[in-house]
């Protein structure tokens, strides 16, 4: 039967994602540790004093305040969304449609497939084989003579090598693309130490975007957010479904939020994981680990189907990323509970 569908949709690959089962999970960048019970418990509380039959905030007013309060952002420039993947449709829809997508290659596979799904021209620039950004590409692409400015995409850290620009590289693209819409996507920020709402302030075109599916380990809640001038905030808004939030999202976040300790401790955990994961790695001369500000490792191995396939039988699940552009061999690792990335090492043969 022909469907009625654009040709851009029917043309699109489905997102690349197949369930597994394992062990020890560490292949989506989720946290390990389940959200605290007493935690969950005040949420239930509070979920039980509020009325289900009403509709929420039109546009998610209070967690937006709550989340203007811990990020130090004014309240109108927040722009919440059940998970930042909607986010960046809603990005491209506001700023690509009918104008550009730019973004790097390799990358999070969402910005480049959103772009062809809305048909938005897309134009992906290589990073060098260092993974590092490619500058005078990027700005080149920002100034071609005669293109509509759109939307550039830069993860921070850099999805999924872990790597960040080095310093001023951002602000200089953002210099260079005065006409565009720049999104800055944080989704792994706190294990980077470093964010880029500084930067947020001095250019009003500026975006970021963050989650609480990582280092919140609220994935299953589906949360995400944007911080951003508040007059961009007014045209996003309206692209953001009416009442889009449930009350039993808005009070997950607002109860993480009111106590962010254990997300901090946890974080720390990870960095110190992370560390002494790479450095183990290294006695594992046929791997190379490209160093990571997030909370997993990209690694480069002989051949990634096979890595992946003895790891998995020793119990191990990690995610293959051997068919992104200049990624041959690389698998994924993400960072677990110490005993989690015990049985990675041993998976491994190096402990
Ligand atoms: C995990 C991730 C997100 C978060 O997506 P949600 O929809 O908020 O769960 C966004 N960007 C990147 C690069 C990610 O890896």
């Amino acid at each position: 039967m022909k469907l009625p569908i654009r040709a851009s949709v029917a043309g699109s690959p489905e997102y690349p994602f197949v369930a597994v089962d394992a062990p020890v999970k560490l292949d989506q960048n989720e946290a390990s540790e389940d959200f605290p019970a007493a935690l969950k418990a005040q949420v239930f509380e509070r979920l039980a004093t509020l009325p289900w039959n009403r509709y929420p905030d039109l546009n998610g007013e209070s967690l937006s305040a709550a989340i203007g309060r811990f990020d130090d952002w004014p309240a109108g420039g927040v722009v919440a969304t059940t998970g930042s993947n909607v986010l960046i449709a809603l990005l491209t829809q506001l700023a690509g449609m009918g104008q550009r997508v730019l973004t790097v290659k390799p990358n999070f596979a969402l910005y480049a497939l959103d772009a062809q799904l809305l048909d938005a021209p897309l134009t992906e620039v290589a990073l060098r084989p260092d993974f590092s950004l490619d500058l005078e590409g990027l700005i080149a692409a920002l100034q071609a003579p005669g293109e509509a400015p759109g939307v550039l995409y830069l993860p921070q850290p850099h999805a999924p090598t872990g790597a960040m620009a080095r310093p001023g590289e951002i602000e200089r693209l953002i210099e260079a693309a005065p006409g565009w819409i720049v999104v800055i996507d944080e989704a792994y920020h706190q294990f980077a130490g470093q964010d880029a709402r500084a930067l947020a302030r001095r250019h009003p075109n500026v975006v970021i975007m963050r989650t609480f599916s990582k280092a919140w380990g609220l994935a299953g809640v589906r949360l995400g957010y944007a911080l951003c001038h508040e007059d961009v905030a007014r045209q996003l808004r309206k692209l953001v479904p009416p009442f889009g939030l449930s009350v039993l999202q808005t009070v997950v976040a607002e109860v993480a939020l009111e106590n962010p300790a254990f997300m901090q401790a946890r974080v720390e955990e990870t960095i110190r994981e992370r560390e002494r994961v790479s450095t183990a790695l290294a006695a594992r001369a046929d791997w190379q680990v490209i160093p990571s500000q997030a909370n997993f490792i990209l690694i480069r191995t002989p051949d990634a189907p096979k890595a992946l396939a003895e790891l998995l039988a020793r119990g191990v699940l990690v995610r293959k990323q051997d068919s992104y552009f200049g990624l041959k061999g690389c698998i994924r690792v993400t960072i677990g509970l110490p005993h989690e990335n015990d049985a990675f090492l041993r998976a491994a043969g190096v402990a």
